[in-house]
This record gives C-alpha cells, sequence and structure tokens, in this order.
C-alpha cells in the first residue's frame, strides 16, 4: 500500500489532468477550432468543468488530505508535502463554500453579458449593458458573501487571481504608482515626440511569421516544447511544462505588434516551461498568482525586448527578414521607436509608460463600486472624468471607454489590478537580477538569455505555486511589494528617451 501523500497525489493528478484537457480544448478553440463547433465544444468544456469541480469538492478529498496531513505532520513549510497540503487544503475549502447553484447561476448570467457587451461595445450604447451589469455584479456579491467574514468586499474577489491578497495592501501601492507616473508622463508630453515610422509600413504577414518564429528559438524555451500559433487575442497556456502553447496576432502595418505580443507571451510561456518536475499533475504546478505570471510577460517583453541592449543584438535578425523596411535604421532609431509613448484610450494598445493608468483607473472603478460608492448608471462619467485627469485624454464614446475591456461583462472583477502588479513585480524582479548579475546588460546584447533564464528558474519558477505571492515576492527579491524600481525604471528610461 502506497502512503497517504502518494494516494493524496493520485486524486490530485487526476484533477490536474482534468483541467489540462480543459486547457487544450479551450487552446483549440481559439486557435484551429471552425466556427461550427462553437457549440459543441461549449458543452465538452462544461462536462468536464463539472467533473473538475465535483473531483475538487469531493468529501474523499478532504479524507485524503486529513490522513496525507497527520502523515506529514512537522514536515517544514517549505517542503513540498507541506506545501502539497497547504495549497490543496485552500483550494479544497475555497471551492466547496460557493453553491453549485450559485456557480451555475454566475456562468449562465456571464456568458449572456459577455454577448450583450459586443453587441454594446459595437452600438456604443452602455444603456443596454447596464442591466447585464447589474446582474452580474449581484451574483458577484453574492460570491463575496460565500467568503464572509472578510476585511474588505473586494478581499474575495481579489483572492481568486492572487491568493491571500488584501485590498488594504493594493490600495496604497497602486496609489502610489498612479502618483509616480503622473508626472512622469506629464514630461513626456511636454517634449517632442519620438518617431515610431521605423516600425510602419507594410510587413508581409509570411515573413512576420518567420520572423516570430525565429525570434522564440533564441528565446530559452525548452527544444521541441512549444509551438506557436495564430489566434485574435494573444494568450499563452501550458498544457504541461514541456508543453507550452504560445499565440500571437499580427498587423501587416505595424512590426510591434507581433513582435511583441510573441516576447509577452513567451514570457508567460517560459515560467511555465521552468516548472520542476515534481510539481507536475499537482494545484502545486504553475504561476504563483496572475500578478506574478504577468511579472514575466512584461519583464520578457519590456525590460528585455524594449531595452536597448537586446534591440542591438535583435536588429541583424530583424533585417534577415525585412531588409526593404530596416535596412537604414539603426539600434537607436529602433529602440525609439518600440519605445514611443502616446496615451491612448484603449488599454490594450497603452505603452509601458501610460499602460498602468489605465489599470489604476479601472480598479478604482471597481473598488469604487463594490463598496457601494458609485452608481452603475455613472460610471460612464466616471470613466471619462478620469481618463481626462490621469491621461489628458477625451473619450468620445462608451466603446473607446467605458466598454472597450471584456472583463466586468465576464464578471471578472478582481482581475485588472493583477496587470500592474506584474509591471511591479517585474520591476523588483529585474533589480534583483541586475544585482545577481552585474553584467546582465553585456550578456543580452551578445543574446545570451539563458543566464537570465537560468536565475528566474533557481529564484521564482522552482516555488510553482508553493507560496501566497506575498510571502513569495519576500522570498524571491527579500523585500516587500515595492513600487520603487518600477517608477525608477521608468523615469530613467523615458528621461533619456525623452530628454
Ligand atoms: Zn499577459
Amino acid at each position: 500500500m502506497g502512503s497517504a501523500i502518494d494516494t493524496l497525489r493520485e486524486s490530485l493528478g487526476t484533477i490536474s489532468d482534468l483541467s489540462r484537457a480543459s486547457s487544450l480544448l479551450a487552446w483549440d478553440e481559439r486557435t484551429q477550432m471552425p466556427p461550427g463547433g462553437a457549440e459543441p465544444r461549449a458543452e465538452g468544456l462544461s462536462t468536464l468543468a463539472r467533473i473538475h469541480h465535483e473531483r475538487l469538492t469531493a468529501d474523499e478529498l478532504g479524507e485524503r488530505l486529513d490522513a496525507a496531513a497527520a502523515e506529514a505532520d512537522g514536515a517544514p513549510y517549505e517542503s513540498a508535502e507541506a506545501s502539497l497540503i497547504r495549497v490543496t487544503r485552500r483550494e479544497w475549502e475555497k471551492a466547496r463554500k460557493v453553491p453549485a447553484s450559485l456557480r451555475a447561476e454566475i456562468t449562465r448570467t456571464t456568458s449572456l453579458a459577455e454577448h450583450a457587451w459586443v453587441k454594446a461595445r459595437e452600438d456604443s450604447d452602455f444603456a443596454a449593458f447596464l442591466p447585464h451589469l447589474e446582474k452580474v455584479i449581484e451574483l458577484r456579491r453574492q460570491y463575496v458573501e460565500c467568503f464572509a467574514p472578510y476585511e474588505h468586499v473586494y478581499d474575495p474577489l481579489l483572492d481568486d487571481f492572487e491568493p491571500g491578497m488584501k485590498t488594504a495592501t493594493l490600495v496604497p501601492l497602486l496609489t502610489a504608482l498612479r502618483d509616480g507616473l503622473v508626472p512622469i508622463i506629464e514630461r513626456v508630453a511636454a517634449s517632442p515626440q519620438l518617431d515610431d515610422s521605423p516600425l510602419r509600413g507594410h510587413f508581409d504577414l509570411s515573413t512576420q511569421r518567420t520572423l516570430a518564429r525565429a525570434v522564440l528559438e533564441t528565446l530559452p524555451l525548452g527544444k521541441g516544447e512549444w509551438r506557436l500559433d495564430d489566434t485574435v487575442h494573444p494568450f499563452a497556456t501550458a498544457i504541461a511544462p514541456t508543453d507550452v502553447r504560445i499565440t500571437t496576432r499580427f498587423d501587416t502595418g505595424y512590426l510591434g505588434e507581433g513582435l511583441y505580443a510573441v516576447m509577452h507571451e513567451a514570457g508567460h510561456g517560459m515560467y511555465e516551461n521552468g516548472m520542476p518536475a515534481e510539481l507536475h499533475r499537482t494545484p502545486l504546478q504553475g504561476g504563483a498568482s496572475m500578478g506574478f505570471h504577468e511579472s514575466q510577460s512584461r519583464l520578457w517583453e519590456n525590460w528585455v525586448g524594449r531595452g536597448r541592449p537586446y534591440l542591438r543584438w535583435a536588429l541583424p535578425m530583424l533585417r534577415e527578414h525585412f531588409g526593404e523596411q530596416l535596412g537604414d535604421v539603426d539600434a537607436e532609431a529602433l529602440y525609439r521607436a518600440a519605445n514611443r509613448v502616446e496615451p491612448s484610450l484603449i488599454r490594450v494598445e497603452a505603452d509601458e509608460l501610460t499602460y498602468n493608468l489605465h489599470i489604476a483607473l479601472r480598479f478604482e472603478l471597481e473598488v469604487e463600486i463594490f463598496e457601494e460608492r458609485l452608481e452603475l448608471a455613472d460610471l460612464p462619467d466616471a470613466w471619462n472624468e478620469r481618463m481626462e485627469t490621469y491621461l489628458g485624454i477625451q473619450v468620445p464614446d462608451d466603446a473607446h471607454g467605458v466598454l472597450q475591456d471584456v472583463h466586468w461583462g465576464a464578471g471578472a472583477f478582481g482581475y485588472f489590478p493583477t496587470y500592474s502588479l506584474g509591471n511591479v513585480i517585474a520591476g523588483q524582479l529585474w533589480d534583483s537580477a541586475q544585482r545577481a548579475m552585474p553584467d546582465l546588460e553585456e550578456r543580452i546584447e551578445r543574446g545570451e538569455l539563458a543566464e537570465l533564464n537560468a536565475w528566474l528558474r533557481e529564484s521564482l519558477y522552482r516555488h510553482g505555486s508553493c507560496f501566497e505571492p506575498l510571502e513569495l515576492i519576500e522570498r524571491v527579491v527579500g523585500g516587500p511589494l515595492d513600487v520603487g524600481p518600477l517608477v525608477a525604471h521608468l523615469d530613467a528610461k523615458f528621461g533619456e528617451l525623452y530628454g
């Protein structure tokens, strides 16, 4: 007879297989599936989700957890056994708190609200979306109540994406970030604009695909452990640490679109690719939180990919594919083009500097909604006012304002702050990486990216999701979350670029 830990691992392996099957179906849906597959695919996915939930909330799993906990009694907090038991118990208890009827109601309502959002955005008609949004938020409030008592009404929402994170921690952090960014953006706005014409023109689609593959081949991803496909909204997913699916989209008029979507998604992919084999088929496999995941995509996209050393090294590779367009472009011109700052209406098009103000705006509105300080009917006005204050931009209509993102229709409240958290964490990680490797930038300029990946594997990836984000940041950088390194990085970089 095996040990109690092995018996627990057996249950967890089945649960993990079910969610990996769902990931594969979802990847296929967004990259390969013909439109006719939509309805049967939704049925398949919902069946898998139901079985997954039944397994995760089963009494049997609780019994196996208790037996494993008794067996591992006294194991150190950091050990694989103690982490497995701690994280599984947390997930098991959390999943059991929400009645199946409420889960089903949320799934049904958000699916309808998402469809309504598509139409409302097309028509720029917030009033048509409002009743759906009201229902979604009402259900989210019921969801929050499943976790009473809580410190703050927004905490249970955050916890789905950042385990253990508290609103009380996040509010001062993101306010400090906003206050740090506004003066930098004001100085940039008052300076002459950078020229991004080197990245604009006509860039043939199939050559861009070949280039994207060439870029991925130079990144420290395991050989034979990834693939690249086209999609509408780029994402990365791992069916296993050795089976990473990267997706991107291309714009034939702008080379930066496909290039940086690939770098971004590859960052997510490298995190998954770096998971230790012993965490495989357990809840410890995968990123520690959405924020930590985003720290990896942002680190590779912005700190590496939009950095001067990388672009100096990458220019010959870009010229190899687009000699006609880039023949006369030098590395400095490419660096300036890749870092042009332009306050924009649309979050997903935002540059490295203004991006976090889009997040600040959404985070503040979400907290105000759940604190019942903001009426939903007043949401468009509140949105437009803040766009003007933070970014100096007039919103022409709700399609380009409050209706631009799918998240609220999909019920994903608590998700947006993880984007900024990712940037904050990336800043701290980059700082630590530079201290550990004083010649990091010289190495990148020689195209030696494996060392950075090795440092990330050793410092971060090997922990999987053993620790909550606030514990993990302490372990990796030796201090708490801190916006200082991010603000200093942006101030130095754009201060120099914009004189
Ligand atoms: Zn991302």
